[in-house]
């Protein structure tokens, strides 16, 4: 269990002893990002046998790419998903083997495509119809087999936030089965330039409606039939990866029980499909494992509104000013007091850099440390240089260690 209360104070509760998080920040004395390493790799446990068949668990790095977390899940033997060189780069220095790696992203450049091409990774994750006929220019250029699956839009709400709903047929991302055909015959035409391994798709993040994978899963499992029966060998599926957790509450079982019934609904959707399950879950994996940690600058209160001024805000955690995500925020240490509800903002020039919108507080005072929970996902990867403060720093630990 990542963190929990001892009289008041959040710790960390790992290898027998409890790390106090108060402790820990007042002495980086800067917002920093706290991860619990071993709930990550419990996550992908769970994850694992939450299906009743194997599956190759492929972890999408750009949620989190704090290097020993990327380092313990390639020596899990879990592979990952990237969406770019530098992540692909980032994660062969980690310990993937090319083998492992999986290559996604729309706006692929003849850069990224030859770099994966070269260190022939295990799937690129296509797009397109010119993004194929780029990888076959490239692989005959370079004298080397790209293995290639199309990633489909299978035109499905998730019912969650525009922004990271990607498998509507308006996206920009996949393909919709009327591309197959001509997809098909690039890949015969290539004269043994792509090996095609099998169909993939990715309906969006932070997905807690999931009769969406179902459907999306039916829809491109009729899609991967159809190619099956026009008797092309394949041996991959890729499922994609989106679920959610629950930011306005956290409890330990009932997270399980909703990584169990998305893999029994998985489970049953892919029935009777006799290729490789591939899976890419970020948010699920790493989410719940970090929080943000960050001093009370000012107790700031007028009549109208009360704001608690933070030294962390969007340019650390953007997630609440793009999508007006919610995590909850908390003092490490509970106090008594007046009990009054606040504005937990951050140091940024812009009204949008808040933490959280009328949180309700007892006793806060200036110096006072928050954590703001759930931040383990797109978080510190969403950073940015906004106004120039120091970044906050990532610490992981794993078996009570600290990195
Ligand atoms: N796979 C692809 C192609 C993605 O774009 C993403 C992120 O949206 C993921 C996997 C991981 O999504 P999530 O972190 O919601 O599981």
């Amino acid at each position: 269990m990542p963190f929990v209360r001892k009289e008041g104070r959040l710790v960390l509760q790992q290898a027998g002893q409890d790390i106090d998080i108060l402790t820990l920040a007042q002495s980086e004395s800067h917002p920093c990002y706290i991860y619990d390493g071993d709930d990550v790799l419990n996550r992908l446990k769970a994850l694992k046998s939450s299906f009743d068949r194997p599956v190759s668990i492929h972890y999408a790095m750009k949620a989190n790419h704090h290097p020993e977390i990327l380092r313990r899940i390639a020596a899990a033997g879990y592979g990952v998903d990237t969406v770019s060189m530098g992540e692909v780069k980032k994660a062969m220095k980690c310990g993937f083997s090319a083998d492992q790696v999986v290559l996604s992203g729309v706006g692929k450049t003849v850069a990224e495509i030859d770099f994966a091409i070269e260190n022939q990774i295990k799937q690129i994750n296509v797009e397109s119809v010119p993004e194929l006929q780029r990888i076959i220019h490239r692989s005959q250029a370079l004298g080397k087999v790209a293995s290639v699956a199309f990633r489909m839009n299978p035109d499905v709400d998730p019912k969650t936030h525009p922004y990271t709903s990607t498998g509507f047929r308006d996206n920009k991302f996949g393909m919709d089965q009327s591309f197959l055909p001509q997809l098909i015959r690039l890949v015969q035409d290539s004269q043994g330039a792509v090996r095609f391994m099998g169909l993939t798709n990715h309906i969006g993040s932070q997905i807690r409606y999931t009769d969406a994978f179902e459907e999306a899963t039916e829809k491109t499992r009729r899609m991967l039939d159809h190619v099956l029966e026009s008797g092309i060998p394949l041996s991959t599926f890729d499922i994609g990866g989106g679920l959610g957790i629950d930011y306005d509450q956290y409890d330990p079982n009932k997270d399980l029980a909703e990584i169990g019934d998305y893999g029994l609904k998985m489970s049953q959707a892919l029935k009777g499909v006799d290729l490789e399950i591939m899976t890419e879950p970020g948010r699920v994996i790493v989410g719940r494992c970090g929080i943000l940690v960050t001093e009370v600058q000012y107790v700031k209160e007028a009549p109208y509104k009360n704001f608690l001024i933070c030294d962390s805000g969007m340019h650390d955690l953007i997630r609440p000013a793009l999508y007006r995500a919610h995590h909850r925020v908390e003092p490490l240490q509970l106090k008594s007091g007046e009990t009054k509800i606040y504005d937990v903002v951050g140091p940024i020039c812009e009204s949008a850099d808040v933490l959280g919108y009328d949180r309700r507080f007892e006793g806060v005072e200036q110096g006072d440390w928050l954590a703001v929970f759930d931040a383990g996902a797109y978080g510190a990867v969403m950073a940015s240089s906004y106004n120039l403060h120091e970044p906050a720093k990532e610490i992981v630990f794993f078996d009570g260690k600290a990195y």
